[in-house]
């Protein structure tokens, strides 16, 4: 069965889009740890971020580098943090997540945004890539 992110990507499930080449897709976190939380993914589904070949992997992260870059310039933080986990989507995404305090690199205090929100957040990131 397709993951919700190939979904995501065939379009049949409506995201925040931020950035996207022929391979990758990066889209706001539905749920975010703090504004501008960013997905990252390929649009290749696999699981595990390390069954992808070399070269994906390290295409993945050059296209993260990226979008991470368009973050740090809109979005007011201290940095920009990656996270890897997958337990909840087995499709590979990395996490950039707007970092103020440590707080914001766990996944347990969440950002009420409205579509509004996201919208807006999303057109600020993806202008600024
Ligand atoms: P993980 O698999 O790394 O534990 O977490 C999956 C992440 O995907 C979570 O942060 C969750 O909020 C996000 N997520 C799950 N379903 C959707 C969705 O349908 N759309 C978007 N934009 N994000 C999602």
């Amino acid at each position: 069965m397709a993951s919700i992110f190939t979904k995501i990507i065939s379009g049949e499930i409506p995201c925040y889009k931020v950035a996207e080449t022929t391979d990758f897709l990066a889209f706001l976190d539905i749920n975010p740890n703090a504004k501008g939380h960013t997905l990252c993914i390929p649009k290749k589904e696999e699981n595990k971020i390390f069954d992808l070949d070399e070269n994906e992997y390290v295409e993945l992260m050059k296209f993260s580098r990226k979008v991470a870059k368009g973050i740090e310039k809109v979005i007011d933080c201290k940095r920009v943090g990656m996270t890897v986990i997958g337990l909840e989507v087995p499709h590979v995404h990395v996490h950039l997540i707007p970092l103020t305090t440590m707080e914001d690199a766990r996944f347990i205090n969440k950002q009420n945004l409205s579509p509004e929100d996201f919208k807006n957040i999303a057109t600020q990131i993806s202008e600024a890539i």
